[in-house]
């Protein structure tokens, strides 16, 4: 047996060897087997990705990632149309909870926002009490941050921001650890720019959720190939002890990706009835009866579970806040 772990898919075809050296990316351990293996649903892309999970810290990873220059055409304009379409609406509203959540650790300081979009969460932090920050990847989408929250905002890659050592009292990440390559090597320079006592703020899908349990290769957290990494609790917990963190909250919100979910289902039953299908992607508009449909469902049956699930830490979201010491 060599170092590297060969884990075969159900047409048994080897795959590619997992990470450099077979070992989980999180935690090292050799204790790798085969979650799932599903298509980019999205777009409705034929192509099929697996996804490794590590037995010893529950951490579940994409095997044999498109490398960085590869992933282009999955960041594609509708990709971003459909971000931008999520987050349309109040921002106050939608950013209540996180707001909330950061008052009861921090009032006030150099808060950075990790993937900061085009400033929605920011423009709803812009007081006196804070100095903002942000870093996102696309040079227009920075710019509007910019403008509409007062941020400096640097332009590029995690990694390649210049900020010093310990200097913000707050750091958030919505919905972005799941998309970096190398998670520890993230969060140790989310680490390095913490001041001591300092929050890191993350919200993320959770893959141990019953949600994700039920919907399996539909459940549309999997975002394949976009998300590189997704986290339990266990895991997140595990990755971050390991850097040294103090976890001071960590709860499953009922934040939820089950209509689309739903959908992936929906359209996938259509499309062995020869029917044709319509990617998310490139969204129709819904009729009244199907929207009824889906209410009866969501009211019914769904709205109860997830309640229930939430409480039991196995929700669809993550968010938790760790401390640096
Ligand atoms: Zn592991």
């Amino acid at each position: 047996m060599t170092d590297a772990v060969v884990v075969e898919s159900e047409n048994k075809t080897a795959w590619k060897v997992v990470g450099d050296t077979g070992a989980c990316p999180l935690c090292g351990s050799h204790q790798v087997k085969k979650l799932l293996e599903a298509p980019d649903r999205f777009h409705l892309r034929k192509e099929t990705y697996r996804l490794a999970r590590c037995a010893s810290c529950s951490g579940v990873w994409l095997v044999d990632p498109p490398k960085p220059e590869e992933m282009g055409p999955h960041y594609d304009e509708e990709y971003h149309n459909a971000i931008v379409a999520a987050g349309e609406g109040s921002a106050e509203l939608r950013w209540r909870d996180q707001r909330n959540l950061i008052a009861r650790y921090k009032q006030g300081g150099q808060l950075l926002d990790l993937g900061c979009s085009s400033g929605g969460f920011l423009s709803t932090m812009r007081r006196p009490a804070w100095k903002l920050y942000g870093i996102e990847m696309e040079a227009g989408t920075a710019e509007k941050a910019q403008a509409a929250t007062g941020a400096e905002v640097f332009v590029g890659d995690v990694l390649q921001a210049p900020f010093a050592p310990a200097s913000f009292d707050v750091i958030t990440c919505f919905d972005v650890l799941e998309h970096v390559y190398n998670p520890p090597q993230f969060l140790a320079k989310v680490k390095e720019w913490l001041k001591p006592g300092g929050i890191y703020h993350v919200m993320l899908p959770n893959i141990a959720s019953w949600e994700a349990k039920l919907f399996g290769t539909y459940w549309f957290g999997l975002e394949l190939p976009r998300h590189l990494f997704h986290f339990s609790p266990q895991s997140l917990r595990r990755v971050m002890s390991d850097l040294g963190f103090e976890e001071v909250h960590l709860s499953t919100p009922r934040v939820s990706y089950l209509e689309r979910s739903l959908d992936y289902v929906a359209g996938s039953a259509a499309g062995k009835l020869g029917m044709e299908q319509t990617p998310q992607s490139r969204p129709k508009p819904r009729g009244f009866a199907w929207k009824a449909a889906r209410k009866c469902v969501r009211m019914g049956v769904f709205t109860p579970i997830a309640q229930i699930a939430s409480w039991a830490g196995a929700g669809p979201s993550i968010e938790a806040v760790f401390r640096k010491r």
